[in-house]
């Protein structure tokens, strides 16, 4: 019998995805739809819609909805029937307009890899260099807002491309979704909210916990017109919650159509990323993920917030009320009632396996023969391409594999103890700029293809020096489930 679940949905770049957990954050049901799926569908009732690229899809709101009602519609009825909250999460920084009073999207969407300066003739943004230029001149230098495919630039060429109507109000992927399931009627009023971690790359401090000053064009008192567009662009802007947060119920008319119970809430949501980490396990200050994929990635949570905007490190910020109750009073004396999530990416990565040829079944059978404590001799730099910011910062630096030893199992040792080399100097890095030893690592979860191999996993257990745990959920979807639930368990409490 299933008394109580919790519903996460992850918006990504690819499709949509469900979560249904139960009290005991045990999943139990999971589920999945891609865009072009939909799409497909929907051409077929309206064959007058347009064929899209990839990318297009991943932009259209109405299939984000069309996704979200295929996926409930998915859920077991008796689940739905138990459902005691949902949230979402999106893609970082993919923006759109939306009129308040009618909940019809007016502009975009801008998905998180549209840029200012994209130089594609069709693409490029008239008002792309203009808004750019801008908005290095009012942010602080290092802002996760001062870049070209921050939702602040986003929304800037907007507003300097024609201004904002009255009910005109910024939303991201994550909002739009939360803020359609609490509104009462389709084409009615929507009311729109954002969390932290949305919020940070369009200038949200997450360190006050407000849109700093220079939002509201403080830095611009000698440019009327700049000031008049940033005064414009800080109205459309959403309030802003912690993520995890209950927002409110869902609206009648989806309880009904969807079974749900009428006090089923709606809960403030988080970046897909984040999501993701919530989802490998990590729970406290010193708690790390690492991504092992075709690129590496490490997160860590930290008391204070790690900045170094030449190396592309910034932190989001986490509330505590997001985190496993039991592991949250741990005894540990550094621990503050702060908490924010440090971030780092290399170029070096599991890419270079797949470029040398290794398949997924020689990695299986030769990292087994490889013994994880002894060293190999060889010092590889395994990145494809050319340019590091993270650990190293040299836009020159180039890959190294080289000399070649005799064996193919040599040869993979070779790599996969330079991949971990990579990450013990990531970690190396983020408690430096993070105020040895509070920053330091302490338990590391792992997610990404590589997080398979164990005989690779206990390599990187000695070379970090702490346990390296295989991560049981990786999908975003869970994460947002845990969000859910939490901020029910919150709620009885
Ligand atoms: P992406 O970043 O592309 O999403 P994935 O997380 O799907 O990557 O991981 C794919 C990578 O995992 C491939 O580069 C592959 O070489 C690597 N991989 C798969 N199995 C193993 C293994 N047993 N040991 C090490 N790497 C592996």
């Amino acid at each position: 019998e299933t008394e109580c679940v919790f519903a996460g949905i992850d918006f990504g770049t690819s499709g949509c995805r469900i979560s249904v957990i139960d009290g005991d954050e045990r999943e139990l049901f999971s589920d999945s739809v891609r865009w072009h799926q939909l799409a497909a569908s929907a051409s077929s009732s309206t064959p007058t819609r347009q064929p899209h690229t990839d990318g297009a899809l991943a932009a259209d709101p109405s299939l984000w909805l069309a996704g979200l009602h295929r996926l409930m519609a998915a859920v077991p009825v008796e689940m739905r029937r138990s459902m005691r909250a949902i949230a979402v999460d999106g893609t970082s920084a993919t923006v759109l307009l939306v009129d308040t009073t009618t909940g019809k999207v007016t502009r975009g969407c801008r998905l998180y890899n549209w840029s200012a300066l994209d130089e594609d003739e069709d693409e490029a943004p008239a008002e792309g260099p203009r808004a750019w230029a801008m908005a290095k001149a009012v942010s602080p230098p290092g802002s996760p807002a001062c870049s070209p495919t921050s939702s602040f630039v986003k929304c800037l060429t907007w507003l300097l491309e024609r201004p904002l109507d009255a009910d005109e109000k910024i939303a991201h992927q994550c909002d739009f979704v939360l803020a359609y399931l609490r509104s009462s009627e389709e084409g009615g009023p929507m009311e729109v909210v954002t969390d932290w971690n949305n919020a940070l790359k369009i200038g949200y401090d997450c360190e006050t916990l407000s849109y700093p000053p220079w939002l509201k064009g403080h830095r611009t008192a000698a440019d009327p017109s700049m000031r008049a567009t940033l005064e414009s662009l800080f109205d459309a802007l959403p309030p802003v919650v912690a993520p995890g947060e209950v927002l409110g119920h869902v609206a009648a008319g989806r309880v009904e159509q969807w079974s749900l119970p009428a006090d089923c809430r709606v809960v403030s949501g988080t970046t897909d990323s984040i999501a993701a980490f919530l989802a490998a396990g990590a729970s406290r200050v010193g708690d790390a993920v690492t991504t092992l994929g075709s690129t590496l990635a490490i997160k860590l949570l930290t008391p204070d917030p790690v900045e170094d905007a030449q190396a592309g490190v910034y932190s989001h910020r986490i509330p505590l009320s997001v985190l496993p109750p039991g592991d949250r009073s741990s005894s540990d004396p550094t621990t503050t009632d702060r908490c924010f999530l440090a971030g780092g990416a290399s170029n070096v990565g599991c890419a270079v396996l797949v470029d040398e040829g290794f398949s997924d079944d020689e990695l299986r059978q030769l990292s087994a023969q490889i013994d994880p404590e002894t060293d190999s001799p060889l010092d590889y730099y395994p990145m494809r391409g050319v340019g590091e910011r993270f650990p190293f910062n040299d836009p020159h630096r180039v890959g190294r594999l080289q000399p070649k030893p005799g064996t193919r199992k040599e040869y993979l040792h070779g790599i996969l103890q330079g991949i971990a080399s990579v990450e013990v100097a990531g970690y190396a890095k983020l408690k430096k700029l993070g105020g040895a030893p509070k920053a330091a690592v302490r338990r590391v979860f792992t997610a990404g293809g590589g997080a398979q191999n164990d005989v690779w996993r206990r390599m990187r257990e000695r070379m970090l020096g702490v346990p390296v745990i295989r991560s049981e959920h990786t999908d975003s979807a869970y994460g947002a489930a845990l969000l859910a639930k939490r901020a029910l368990d919150r709620l009885s409490d």
